[in-house]
């Protein structure tokens, strides 16, 4: 177990992350493409749950390419692995050609601008390996389907750099019957083969769950790795990788009729047990989740009542009669995962993990 800050030992919350549920995760995706090399995509602090740690672990286990959104985010993993492949999806600002050398990054280029700029750098400071990513129907980042007719037309551009690999993202692979996921593959397929010097990589977390035929050279997997099932609702052999647990502030017996939380929300029906625990929106405890969630108490689920505050919830302790101030209660363990949380607060697993806030002691488990 490792504190990542002293302060942090006074925080009321904690966040203990399974770092060998990641690495289990990380092997069933293995499974799962096993045609394809599997990357693992740590952008955004690895979803909240720290890139660093995240990132030694999954090296452990013999990933060797991993994705970050920003620069900045590839420089810091950088320094704690020198030797994987790690390429910025965010792609390539001008000015910036330098730095992704110097810590032997791999940009993402997402324009022909960026691959003019990536390509004039290279011919001074040598062949440095690059990424391209094309827009294969999601209209977000890559090479327009103009444009990558321009770079299939000039194709000498890429003799001066290193081009690794080719990418794509799917814009409903969480959708399995779309009709937009064929369409997607199909247009990048036809990209790719004339760009064979490139490993293709297509598929995400939800892409992985498509079948063999969406795996291509890569895989690129985040969420799944940290326990979120990419296509809702559908069970999978994925482990849940936190555990959130914060402690009773206060504990009140309230009579019929009493009202709690903002706006007065719930009312009681019959005399309740209420205690209220050290944990908000603030922390990342979605507000939609006001009326909606629980948490656990010795196996004992305690509904949440009225409205999620900024730093405070009330819950239902009436079948908890041994709770009281300083114990904590579960928000969020194996039984009420991230999946379970986010379909209650009206979201995606991805927002419940990256919402998480700082005010937690953090514990890193490696084993069990
Ligand atoms: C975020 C991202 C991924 C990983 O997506 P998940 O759905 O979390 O698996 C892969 N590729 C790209 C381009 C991304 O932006």
């Amino acid at each position: 177990m490792i504190f990542r800050d002293k302060m942090s030992a006074y925080a009321p919350s904690r966040l203990t992350i399974n770092l060998s549920a990641i690495q289990a995760n990380y092997r069933t995706l293995c499974d799962l493409a096993s045609s394809a090399r599997t990357a693992a995509v740590i952008k955004a602090d690895a979803y909240g749950l720290g890139a660093i740690p995240v990132a030694r672990a999954l090296s452990e286990v013999g990933c060797r390419t991993f994705f970050t959104a920003h620069l900045s985010e590839a420089i810091q993993v950088r320094e704690a692995l020198p030797v994987v492949e790690i390429a910025v999806l965010n792609g390539l600002f001008s000015g910036e050609e330098a730095t992704f050398r110097e810590h032997g990054l791999i940009p993402v280029l997402n324009d022909m601008g960026q691959l003019r700029q990536w390509a004039k750098f290279c011919r001074y400071a040598g062949r440095l390996e690059a990424a391209i990513q094309v827009d294969s129907g999601m209209a977000r980042l890559g090479l327009s389907p103009v444009e990558t007719d321009q770079l299939l037309a000039e194709t000498d551009l890429l003799k001066t750099m290193g081009p690794r690999y080719l990418l794509s993202h799917l814009a409903c692979a969480d959708e399995p019957d779309h009709p937009q996921n064929g369409k997607q593959l199909n247009t990048f397929q036809m990209i790719s083969k004339r760009l064979p010097l490139c490993s293709a990589s297509l598929s995400a977390s939800a892409g992985i769950f498509l079948g063999p035929e969406w795996h291509l050279a890569l895989v690129r997997p985040g969420i799944a790795l940290y326990g979120g099932a990419p296509v809702p609702d559908q069970a999978t052999r994925l482990k849940p990788v936190i555990k959130l647990q914060s402690r009773i502030l206060q504990v009140r017996e309230i009579p019929v009729g009493q009202a709690v939380g903002y706006n007065a929300t719930f009312i009681a029906p019959t005399p309740t047990r209420v205690a209220t625990v050290a944990i908000g929106y603030a922390d990342g405890y979605l507000r939609t989740l006001s009326n909606q969630s629980h948490a656990f108490y010795q196996g004992n689920r305690l509904p949440i009542l009225g409205r999620v505050s900024m730093d405070m919830i009330s819950l239902d302790v009436s079948g908890a009669p041994d709770l009281e101030p300083g114990d904590y209660v579960d928000l969020m363990n194996d039984e009420l995962d991230i999946n379970r949380l986010a379909t209650m607060a009206g979201t995606i697993p991805n927002e419940i993990l990256t919402g998480l806030g700082t005010r937690f002691q953090r514990s890193y488990l490696t084993s069990g």
